[in-house]
């Protein structure tokens, strides 16, 4: 199957399967698994943070770090779009009790700063305590303007704010922006980084920040459900991940050029935007059912929505691009 759905289907490669059953492992738990202390080490380093802290799924890694920034009755700033809030089944408020203050995110992902500013809210008993910032990069694709981040945090933090970047496809916004992940991380307290996108690993996210950060994360961990004992063979795949599958990111962002240039050819489609390995477009509603039926009938997997999600990664390659072009075209061409 050519399966466009999201990058999180990408399978464990042979060398990577090698790299698992050959990984030293211990009881994570007990803190002496020599191969997650060796990605929390490492993923730590290259984001330029004190301390890493691996996690089962990034929505325990991002619900952990804004429990280690919030207490309960604080707050969070957050775009309405941003996982954290629309995607992680309003954990913060469920389990965190934390509440969130969504704001409506711009075009290009970002959360404009005159909305933010007038969100942080003043210290009275009648308000929740605004505590966090938390943006995304990438966010639907696209990367945050350097310049943008770098202002935000500087608001967030001159009115007394923290700031967490969910960074799951962080390595896809440094591929695409020329810059060392650790760059796009330096503004922000906390990132939390998944491997089981477009990076190719079966499962895993990783949580940065500082010791006394990672150290209150830990905790939360532990009480969320996610500590793990012999997780070495999670975390080789994860470091076999950051030495093999980030630079080629770039043929993924590519590739979604490609599939972006061939739906832009179809009249009835209309793309509406294309960013790093995602590529977001238009079909007449009438032909979405029918249309997804068609494709699935020629091994092809996708979400046809109003507004459908095309997602690249290591698993499709050109080749796989022009045989769903080909397929759309036939299928519109049939009508
Ligand atoms: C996938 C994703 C997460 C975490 O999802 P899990 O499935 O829990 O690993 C967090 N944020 C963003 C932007 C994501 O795309």
């Amino acid at each position: 199957m050519i399966d466009l759905r999201s990058d999180t289907v990408t399978r464990p490669t042979p060398p990577m399967l090698a790299a698992m059953s050959a990984a030293e492992v211990g009881d994570d738990v007990w803190g002496d698994d020599p191969t997650v202390l060796r990605l929390q080490a490492t993923v730590a380093e290259r984001t330029g943070k004190e301390a890493g802290l691996f996690f089962p799924s990034g929505t325990q890694s991002n619900l952990a770090a804004l429990m280690a920034h919030c207490a309960r009755g604080d707050e969070y700033i957050v775009g309405q779009l941003a996982h954290t809030y629309k995607y992680e089944g309003g954990g913060a408020a469920v389990l965190g009790s934390i509440q969130p203050q969504p704001l409506e995110n711009a075009a290009d992902g970002s959360i404009p700063l005159e909305k933010i500013a007038a969100a942080i809210k003043p210290i009275d008993n009648h308000f929740a305590r605004t505590r966090l910032l938390a943006l995304e990069n990438t966010i639907g694709g696209k990367v945050l303007p350097a310049g943008y981040v770098a202002e935000a945090v500087q608001l967030a933090r001159q009115r007394g704010l923290s700031a967490h970047l969910d960074g799951a496809r962080v390595y896809n916004a440094a591929v695409a922006s020329g810059k060392p992940v650790a760059a796009l991380c330096e503004p922000f307290d906390s990132v939390s980084i998944c491997f089981s996108k477009g990076l190719g690993a079966p499962v895993g996210s990783v949580l940065v920040g500082s010791q006394a950060l990672i150290d209150v994360a830990h905790r939360w961990r532990k009480v969320l459900g996610g500590g793990m004992r012999q997780a070495g063979v999670l975390a080789a795949a994860c470091l076999y991940a950051l030495d093999h599958n980030v630079e080629r990111l770039a043929d993924d962002h590519a590739n979604a050029a490609h599939l972006a240039a061939g739906l832009e050819a179809i009249e009835q489609v209309k793309v509406q935007s294309v960013a790093t390995n995602m590529v977001f477009a238009q079909f007449p509603q009438q032909h979405c059912a029918p249309l997804e039926t068609w494709l699935k009938e020629r091994g092809i997997l996708t979400q046809m929505l109003y507004a459908s999600r095309f997602v690249t990664h290591k698993d499709v390659s050109r080749a796989d691009i022009d045989t769903f072009l080909a397929a759309v075209k036939e299928y519109f061409a049939a009508r």
